[in-house]
């Protein structure tokens, strides 16, 4: 049963990263009367500045994390309630929170994310990097390490082995190739010689948002956010990061070596140990002078051992649904995220869910996709205001246009990377052909088509394709005609299909 309530909110938002603001802004511009309270766990929002439309649909931004005040200032009719939602009375149009406040809501958005998936659960050497807090806990520990091992295959992965140095970092992937996450084994290819390289001195113009907080006096980058809070035996986490996430951290191990990465391919964690727990099997495959000097032992399914000062799990994120599944119905989907519907909206009614913590349930465009993302983050967050405001202005919507085509703008190993549509052939099995231009140390540049149509693209490096690609993909023309001569260097191709 819940209890009295505090206040009814026309709209209640429920978290304050890149999803819950973006939605909470979206509701003002949509309804500027419009009666709003962001619930979040922590005292920081994430503010999405400078935000350019690059193309159709590629965008770029920046991300702040700020005090919510900020947000109070820009809305003075919004009212930020500090506290994590630990329970949804989803019949009764309430929520409850951690100081005991219960809120009421004619519609309701949980946009509260993810947290890191953990190999092992309460083992101090490992760690899973999500918000500020674990990245500063990260650093702290690396500081002290000789050899960290890194688990998983994703952007965080990447850019971890990518940025750690004086430290002997072991990868290990369970794919065939780095990166798979993201892209091929030829993209792969391209990439690796930068991890045997020694990282630029000058850090290339960072072109992505930093996060940073702002201070009186400046703005400081990376100082301690107070975002977590313990409760019930977990934590509740704060935003999750985002790019460069490690800019004005010092990534840095124990040692004196620069950069030392070597990967483990096709393997997966078998066990996590003690010096004690070692199997004696296991024992064999380690170097003699390393046995019992490590606090931490992991096993390879590829029958390898490692001992090492730190694990670092980066094997993707759980929605964040825990607080709100007990006494309601929500479909779930297989990932564990709620199920959104083309609206936004979650099984149970009024109840929308935007960003990390929700799978898109709708019949995808075919050349769109999730991935828990920050561009989705903010994409789906302003299209589940605009279906929340809907009712308000008796209007209807029709699905984002950002949902026609996936991109995505990022960094990986110091290059830029634009990622277009179905990228790596997903779901295409093997009706698709590649075409592949590559220039070492400089570009990599692959394109999917299907039925002689462009469906996807991996851009690697200043390429300058991906609006011409972007339009190619869109307008679904047939590329038979011009085979090969689609990537020939010699040819202006954004002149040729202008
Ligand atoms: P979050 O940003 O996680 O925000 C969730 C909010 O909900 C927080 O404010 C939290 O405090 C609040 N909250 C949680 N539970 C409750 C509760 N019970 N009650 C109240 N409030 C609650 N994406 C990219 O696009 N490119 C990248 O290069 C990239 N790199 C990344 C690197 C790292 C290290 C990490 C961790 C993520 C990275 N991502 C990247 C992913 C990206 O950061 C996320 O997809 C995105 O931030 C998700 O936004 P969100 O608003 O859904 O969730």
């Amino acid at each position: 049963m819940a209890a009295k309530r505090e206040k009814s909110f026309q709209f209640v938002v429920i978290g304050g990263g890149i999803a819950g603001v973006t939605c909470v802004e979206e509701l003002f511009t949509q309804v500027p009367s419009a009666d709003v309270a962001l619930v979040t766990a922590g005292p920081h929002i994430k503010a999405v500045t400078n935000f350019r439309q690059v193309s159709r649909t590629v965008e770029e931004f920046d991300v702040e994390e700020r005090p919510s005040r900020v947000l109070q200032e820009k809305f003075p009719a919004l009212t930020v309630i500090h506290s994590a939602v630990k329970a949804l009375h989803a019949r009764d149009h309430s929520v409850e929170t951690e100081d005991g406040g219960v809120f009421g809501y004619e519609k309701l958005c949980i946009c509260s994310g993810g947290r890191p998936k953990l190999l092992i659960q309460d083992n101090p050497y490992v760690v899973g990097i999500r918000d500020t807090d674990s990245a500063q806990e990260f650093q702290k520990r690396l500081s002290k390490a000789r050899r960290i091992v890194v688990v998983g295959n994703g952007g965080i992965a990447l850019e971890l082995v990518y940025e750690v140095e004086g430290c002997e970092v072991i990868w290990a992937v369970k794919d065939k190739a780095v990166g798979n996450t993201f892209f091929d084994a030829g993209a792969a290819q391209f990439l690796i010689p930068s991890l045997e390289a020694a990282k630029p001195q000058e850090a290339a113009l960072c072109k992505r948002p930093r996060y940073t907080t702002e201070e009186p006096g400046g703005v400081q980058t990376f100082t301690a956010d107070r975002n977590s809070h313990k409760h019930g035996g977990w934590t509740n986490p704060g935003s999750a990061l985002g790019p460069d996430w490690h800019q004005g951290i010092v990534l840095r191990g124990a040692e004196q070596v620069t950069r030392r990465v070597s990967v483990e391919y096709q393997c997966e964690v078998e066990k996590i140990c003690t010096p004690e727990e070692l199997l004696p099997s296991a024992e064999q495959t380690l170097k003699p002078d390393t046995v019992g000097s490590w606090p931490v032992y992991i096993q390879l399914t590829n029958g390898k051992a490692f001992g090492c000062d730190v694990i670092v799990s980066a094997i993707g994120v759980v929605p964040n649904t825990h607080p709100f599944l007990p006494g309601n119905s929500f479909a779930l989907a297989e990932d564990g995220g709620l199920q959104v519907n083309d609206h936004m909206l979650t099984s149970e009614p009024d109840v929308y869910a935007a960003g990390d913590v929700c799978t898109a349930c709708w019949e995808a465009s075919p050349l769109w996709h999730q991935m828990r993302l920050w561009t989705q983050a903010r994409q789906m967050g302003c299209y589940a205001a605009r279906c929340m405001a809907a009712g308000v202005l008796s209007k209807a919507v029709e699905l984002d246009f950002c949902f026609e085509l996936f991109s995505h703008q990022t960094r990986f190993f110091n290059y830029k990377v634009v990622l277009l549509g179905k990228f790596n052939a997903q779901g295409l099995g093997s009706d698709h052909e590649l075409l592949v231009r590559c220039t070492k140390g400089r570009e990599y540049v692959k394109v999917v088509l299907s039925g002689g149509r462009m469906v996807g693209a991996v851009l690697i490096g200043e390429t300058d394709l991906e609006e011409t690609f972007e339009n190619l993909i869109l307008n679904q023309m047939d590329l038979t005609p011009y085979g090969e001569e689609l990537l020939n260097p010699n040819i202006d191709i954004e002149d040729y299909f202008d």
